[in-house]
């Protein structure tokens, strides 16, 4: 299936890739790849030297995030309409709502 949306079209190209390969990612391997890539992004982010590296590595970070919920057996819709969910949170919130406190954006307290 091709799209133009590069979310739709690297979750489809990762399920893709591993039908070819007859792999079906299962929790532990799926685990564990994604925390190779999550060490990977975290240390070529604290370099911080080679921009084009610390994006191949956010990206490989998506594809294992895409294995992970293939094993846990979330389909391909499910986390994109997660995503379009944080998206419109993410919008809705603003210096009324919430504020940046001890490195984080956090919601206000009610006073
Ligand atoms: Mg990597």
């Amino acid at each position: 299936m091709t799209t133009t949306d590069p979310l739709r079209q690297l979750i489809d190209s990762t399920l893709a890739f591993y039908e070819r390969f007859d792999y079906v990612p299962e929790l532990e391997g799926a685990t564990r790849v994604f925390q190779e890539e999550v060490r990977e992004l975290i240390e070529a982010a604290h370099d911080g030297q080679d921009k084009n590296h610390i994006a191949e590595e956010a990206a490989d970070v998506i594809v294992t995030v895409v294995g992970l919920c293939a094993a846990a057996g979330v389909e391909r819709e499910r986390i994109i309409e997660q995503i379009y969910a944080v998206i419109a949170k993410n919008d809705a919130k603003t210096h009324a709502t919430h504020v940046v406190l001890d490195g984080k954006i956090r919601r206000r307290q009610p006073r």
